[in-house]
């Protein structure tokens, strides 16, 4: 069976054809949804996104025409009972469209949204599950490094969105009060740490030179002391935020994905530490972290599971 699972990046929209939790043929278009939003009215911005998206959408059913069900992972928040986006922090101009709908009426197949970070999560889960890792209990935490930091919390098997779709928005619990400024308007985010960016910035503030996560990443691996603390100071803030976490929502198996999850061993031993000084003792030691094995596929393999979860129940 083959659902076609679509992850709606940046500057990238990418479709996936996924058979058995496997990416079997990826169509990727470059669409910065970011800049039509600014750069036209909501009302054109919005025509443009559902042509580009049905479009690409229709390309891929021409070639894989037994896809049963398309899933999108979308980055906004998703009203859990009527599926309209509500707003994307992202995509500015944006309010209570609808994705599904617009889509519906150009692509003959049943098409299902979800929150990218949640759809990523649901992606996860279920390749714990055929793995055999997750707990008895079928309950998951995935925190995703990126760009930002996003995180889904999947619950007994079932994605957990939350009565207004913005359940765990982990790259806004505040690490360190009166910290760096976020978008959201407050300060000392999770996100202002332990994202690409986040990254950036200490090693900025430390020696005053602008470079990216993967070039610190790269130096930190050869050695550079300042390099390596700015991924320990990732990995402190993210520990440090998982401890909340898991002290709200008692779970044993998290997932660590996003692309700054390839360079998980800069900031492993930072991490370990600060989550087990900071969790409750009888909890300390029953944490399980993995790290994401579908690195950039996850949004993909998890909207398109996703869909075949919704299309079968
Ligand atoms: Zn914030």
């Amino acid at each position: 069976m083959q659902y076609i699972g679509v992850d709606i990046g940046g500057t990238n929209l990418r479709v996936g054809v996924v058979e058995k939790s496997k990416v079997i043929h990826e169509k990727r278009v470059l669409a910065d949804f970011s800049h039509i939003c600014q750069s036209n009215s909501p009302e054109i911005a919005w025509q443009k996104i559902i042509a580009i998206t049905s479009q690409t959408l229709l390309d891929v059913l021409n070639e894989f025409p037994d896809c049963k069900a398309v899933g999108i992972g979308f980055p906004g928040f998703i009203d859990p009972q009527t599926a309209s986006i509500m707003q994307s922090p992202n995509l500015p101009g944006l309010f209570d469209v609808d994705l599904v709908g617009g889509i519906r009426k150009l692509i003959h197949c049943p098409v299902f949204v979800e929150n990218d970070a949640l759809a990523a999560s649901y992606g996860e889960y279920c390749l714990l599950k055929e793995a055999n890792l997750i707990s008895t209990n079928d309950s998951m935490i995935y925190i995703g490094l990126g760009t930002g930091v996003g995180g889904g919390f999947i619950h007994k098997g079932e994605v957990f969105s939350g009565e207004h779709g913005v359940a765990m928005e982990v790259g806004h619990i505040i690490t360190y009060q009166g910290g760096r400024p976020c978008g959201c308007g407050n300060k000392g985010c999770l996100e202002q740490y332990a994202s690409a960016s986040g990254v950036s910035i200490s090693y900025y503030e430390s020696k005053k030179i602008q470079l990216t996560a993967q070039q610190i990443a790269d130096l930190a691996f050869d050695g550079d002391s300042d390099a390596l603390e700015a991924y320990e100071n990732a990995g402190r803030a993210l520990g440090m935020a998982l401890a909340h976490i898991v002290k709200v929502i008692d779970v044993s198996d998290v997932v660590i994905g996003g692309g700054m999850s390839q360079a998980w061993s800069l900031f492993e031993g930072a991490f370990n530490d600060q989550l087990d000084r900071d969790l409750i003792p009888v909890l300390r030691g029953k944490v399980k972290c993995h790290v994401s094995t579908t690195f950039d596929q996850a949004g993909m393999i998890g909207a398109a599971l996703f869909a075949e979860h919704k299309e079968k129940h």
